[in-house]
């Protein structure tokens, strides 16, 4: 590995702590420690608790022990969402002082049936919002959620594994929910700031995140943050061809045998499997093959 120091790279795993890590989050959070590990840069660790419904108790420090046992150890504190929650009203704030969002009224159901009216179809199967409450709300309905303006103009990016992508994200997403109908904040926004606040420069991801980025390059260049460059890394699949979750059951990394957990995530990256009797062993020789392969 060459020794140049890339002291600029800050990296981040940013778990969901709404269940165990399993051997699809492994492949994400294997991918961006390899990054960070390979450009000799920092790996932070954030657990994204903002969705506080789907948060289980105790996962947080469940998710820690599996990385450091699988010898994977961030730097710097952790970082909890939840004790963030003053420094994104802040934000929201701000951008609602700019008149850059607004309150909607819309019902899930409104929703579906404006954007069948309109035939608008997103490219990433989502269903545009029509702007519906954009110039006020009818009625005396109260606001449910608050929207962000997004600008007109197609976002386009490279991204170091996908290649090149754009997206239409005012006419394809519509205008995005910052703050949901529950009060909670939503995702979109949150990750934007802690990005932006933590100092990442790389963000390193699984695919399934692929379709938020154009939105998320949104929100930050309508706050003034510089924007990360991204890798969206492959999802692991079930049998039944859906991405392994939570959501759908998956297990919990197998510690028992921390190797063959490492090796199938491995070659889930698209390497050929890695000769190592330990666990040290696997991460020094699994560092060079990444910087090699995605290394500048
Ligand atoms: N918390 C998200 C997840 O677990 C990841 C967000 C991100 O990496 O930007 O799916």
């Amino acid at each position: 590995m060459e020794t140049s120091s890339c002291i600029n790279y800050t990296g981040r795993f940013a778990p969901s702590p709404s269940g165990p890590l399993h051997d699809g989050s492994l492949v994400a959070a294997m991918a961006s420690f390899l990054d960070a590990r390979a450009h000799q840069g920092k790996w932070l660790l954030r657990m994204e608790d903002i969705d506080t419904p789907r948060t289980v108790a105790g996962a947080d420090r469940f998710i820690m022990q599996q990385l450091l046992a699988l010898q994977m150890q961030w730097d710097g504190n952790v970082i909890w969402q939840s004790s963030r929650l003053q420094r994104y009203n802040s934000v929201f704030q701000a951008l609602q002082e700019q008149g850059l969002i607004y309150g909607c009224a819309c019902t899930r159901k409104e929703i579906a049936e404006n954007a069948k009216a309109g035939k608008r179809l997103g490219l990433h199967g989502e269903r545009p919002y029509a702007g519906t409450c954009r110039h006020g709300i009818s009625g005396n309905r109260p606001a449910r959620a608050w929207r962000l303006l997004m600008p007109e103009g197609i976002v386009r990016f490279t991204d170091r594994w996908q290649g090149e992508q754009s997206q239409d994200v005012a006419n394809e997403v519509g205008d995005i929910i910052v703050k949901r109908a529950d009060g909670l904040f939503a995702y979109q926004l949150v990750v934007v700031i802690d990005d932006h606040d933590q100092g990442v420069t790389d963000i390193v991801r699984g695919n399934d995140l692929l379709s938020s980025t154009a939105r998320q390059h949104c929100i930050a260049r309508m706050l003034g943050y510089a924007v990360p460059l991204m890798m969206h890394v492959p999802l692991v699949m079930d049998e039944t061809g859906r991405k392994l979750s939570k959501q759908n059951h998956a297990t919990a990394i197998d510690l028992q045998n921390p190797l063959l957990s490492l090796g199938k995530a491995w070659q889930a990256l698209g390497f050929s499997p890695l000769q190592a009797a330990s666990v040290e062993q696997f991460w020094q020789a699994a560092i060079p093959r990444w910087h090699a392969r995605f290394g500048q």
